[in-house]
This record gives structure tokens, C-alpha cells and sequence, in this order.
């Protein structure tokens, strides 16, 4: 095992990955890791029972969302489409509605086609291997790998941003997160094991896990880590300092103004265009503007009079959305070349799929029913932001 000494501030440390070691045997690794899973894997309901569909809708729902937000909305979500066959029927505005709070709605929509495709390719049952999984809409190789594994046994194996962490400090790699040398690395090492292990599912899903409760990011719980005795990272003191975090990704900060017209017969509606943050689904209002507008100008394009109650940042992956919010106290026209807005009773309002910024704009406006969701923290950006897109 080699140690490292620090690197001068500010220099870049980030050496080739074809240059990094293996992780050092993966048989006793791929062992000590599915005994520890046997006993300490979290009860999670798509653990119990197993199906090709529940590990499909839970994996493209834990894409990008907190596991205690899923575990909400999956029973949820099998209850009202217990197969593939039945989601793949619904209308698209259904499958956004029980969406609803995990944002990111374009997954809503791939699950959605590839549900259709298994139906159309497979006669209804989701497919076992991982390279027809894979195949089908929206299924990347990490998430075919996952189901064809864990559910299947087929020995594949899978990355992710927790397994490549986990891979990173076995080794003491110091490849940074994203970087796409080190991602092909982690695949390779993930591959030695999954070829070493027993069962490799169980090895898949111990890495997963151990990534996700003990080997976290920032500083690892290294005493509770059944792999300790093979962690380079942690016999070099550097279980804190690899891998390098992400690089951060290029922001964009916009200005829209939100126009809620609320009163005794509803609460006024617009879909959102097809393509795009948050697609075809429903808003208040909205007119859209760069951080140099100014919201009342943005806001005057669409109606007369308002009174401004309010404004919230939402944080998307790319985006900082701030929200200035006005009640209406003339009539709101139409957005030019789209549909026009409907009223909505306020006690319909949940039948229809919002997005967390546009209930958060209603809630600002003192209108609509407060989803769970919507009165969850922010993730990031402070008090008064909000998640989704
Ligand atoms: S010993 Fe610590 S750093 Fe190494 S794999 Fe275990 S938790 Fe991670």
C-alpha cells in the first residue's frame, strides 16, 4: 500500500486514473460486505417483497431524491400502479400527480414509457437481464444493473456516486467525483468484485448500502465499517480527503413572476409547455424573466393590477429560480401560443400535477393545500428556497 503525503495548497492533485491501484481482494472485501448486509441492511419497503417493477420504480425514484422522500411516496406510488400494465395505461397527468413531491418529473415520464415498452416488448413482465433492461426508455446501465443483480442475480456490476466513493477510499484513490476517468475506473473495480463475490446482488446492494449509512461523504464512520481492515484510505489517514468532491456545476439565475388569481370560483391554471423544466404541468401564471428583470415588469405583461406578497428562491440542478409572487386584482390574460389557463377549485387542486415551486407560489399567495412535500426544509440555498425540477 502506498501513502501519499499532502499536496501543497491549490495544486491539482488529480493524477490519471488508469494510474490508480485496485482494490486490494475483492474476495475477502465482497465477503465481509455480504455478511455485514445480511445484518444490517435498512427494511426499506422495496426490499420486501422483491420484483422486477418495485426495484424499477424505486431506483429511478431514489435517482436524484433523499431515500426518507421515497420511502413516502413508493407505496403510494405501487398502490395506485401496481404493475407495468396498469401504468402504462394511465394518462401521463396521472402518473405526474403521484409524482408528486419527488420532483425531477422527467423521470415520472421516462418510467412512464418504459413501462409502455415493457408491456409492448415483454408482455407486461420487466425484463431479467441487464442488457434488455437496459434497452428500455430512461434505463441507464447503472439502474439495468441494479434490478438485474439484486433481483436476478446476474453478475453485473453497478456505480454510483455512493459505490464510487466506497471504491475511492478501499483503493485511497484520490479520483474526483464526476470525473469520467475515475467513474470508468470505479466500474472496473466494482467489476473485480462482482467476479469475486458469492452473490453478486448482495454484494451490489452492501456497497449501495454502506456508501449510503457508514462510508458517507465528508467523514466516514470507519468504526462501524465491516471493510475496514481492507481500506487503504483509512490506513493512510485520508478517509476524509478522497475523493475529490465534484467540480460545481455552472449556475444560471432566473427572475419569474408568478400571478395568482384566486377567489370564490377557483384558483386560475396554466400548463407549462411540453418540453422543459417541469413539462405540461400545471402553474399559477407564470411569466418568465433573467435575473436583470424586474418581476413587476415581467408581471404587468400579464395583468393590470397586483399587489406583490412575496418571493422564494427554488434551487434546481442547473437553476436558481427566485419567485416573486402577486395576487391579481385585474384579469390575468393568456401566455402567448398556449393553451388557456382553466380555474381549478381549491379543493381539486391536489388532482392536479404542480410542481413543489408552483404549490410554494400558492402557499407565498395564502392559497391551496399545503402538500406534505411543500412544508418540508429546503435542501439548499438557505430558509427561504425550495427543491425540484
Ligand atoms: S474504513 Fe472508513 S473510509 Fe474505509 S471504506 Fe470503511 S467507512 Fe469508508
Amino acid at each position: 500500500m502506498s501513502i501519499r503525503t499532502p499536496l501543497p495548497p491549490g495544486s491539482d492533485p488529480l493524477p490519471d486514473a488508469g494510474s490508480f491501484g485496485p482494490v486490494s481482494d475483492p474476495k475477502a472485501v465482497s465477503e465481509a460486505l455480504e455478511a455485514w448486509f445480511r445484518v444490517a441492511a435498512r427494511r426499506l419497503p422495496w426490499r420486501d417483497p422483491r420484483s422486477g417493477y418495485r426495484a424499477l420504480v424505486s431506483e429511478v425514484m431514489l435517482q436524484q431524491t433523499q431515500v426518507s422522500r421515497v420511502i413516502e411516496a413508493f407505496e403510494r406510488f405501487i398502490a395506485r400502479f401496481p404493475g407495468p400494465a396498469v401504468l402504462a395505461a394511465a394518462p401521463e397527468p396521472d402518473v405526474l400527480a403521484a409524482w408528486q413531491g419527488l420532483g425531477y418529473y422527467r423521470r415520472a415520464r421516462l418510467l412512464h414509457a418504459a413501462a409502455r415498452a415493457i408491456v409492448e416488448r415483454h408482455g407486461g413482465e420487466v425484463p431479467a437481464s441487464a442488457a434488455e433492461l437496459e434497452a428500455l426508455p430512461g434505463i441507464g446501465r447503472y439502474t439495468a444493473a441494479a434490478i438485474a443483480s439484486i433481483v436476478h442475480g446476474e453478475r453485473v456490476p453497478l456505480v454510483d456516486g455512493n459505490v464510487t466513493r466506497v471504491l475511492c477510499r478501499l483503493a485511497d484513490a484520490p479520483g474526483r467525483m464526476g470525473d469520467p476517468a475515475t467513474e470508468r475506473w470505479a466500474w472496473r473495480q466494482a467489476g473485480s468484485l462482482v467476479q469475486a463475490c458469492a452473490a453478486p446482488g448482495v454484494t451490489n446492494e452492501a456497497l449501495m448500502e454502506l456508501g449510503a449509512t457508514v462510508c458517507v461523504p465528508g467523514t466516514p464512520d470507519c468504526a462501524r465499517c465491516p471493510v475496514a481492515h481492507a481500506c487503504a484510505a483509512r490506513a493512510a489517514g485520508r478517509q476524509g480527503e478522497v475523493p475529490l468532491p465534484k467540480r460545481p456545476a455552472r449556475r444560471r439565475t432566473l427572475r419569474w413572476a408568478v400571478l395568482v388569481d384566486a377567489g370564490a370560483d377557483g384558483v386560475l391554471l396554466e400548463r407549462r409547455p411540453e418540453r422543459g423544466l417541469w413539462a405540461s404541468m400545471m402553474q399559477p401564471p407564470t411569466v418568465e424573466g433573467s435575473e436583470h428583470d424586474d418581476p413587476a415588469a415581467l408581471a404587468r405583461t400579464r395583468c393590470e393590477r397586483f399587489d406583490a406578497v412575496g418571493s422564494f428562491v427554488h434551487v434546481t440542478s442547473h437553476r436558481d429560480v427566485e419567485f416573486c409572487v402577486f395576487r391579481a386584482r385585474a384579469p390575468v390574460s393568456g401566455a402567448p401560443g398556449r393553451e388557456a389557463p382553466v380555474r381549478v377549485a381549491q379543493g381539486m387542486l391536489g388532482a392536479h400535477a404542480l410542481s413543489n415551486a408552483a404549490w410554494r407560489a400558492l402557499e407565498v399567495a395564502g392559497v391551496g393545500v399545503r402538500t406534505p412535500r411543500a412544508a418540508r426544509p429546503a435542501r439548499r440555498a438557505g430558509p427561504n428556497a425550495s427543491t425540484d425540477s
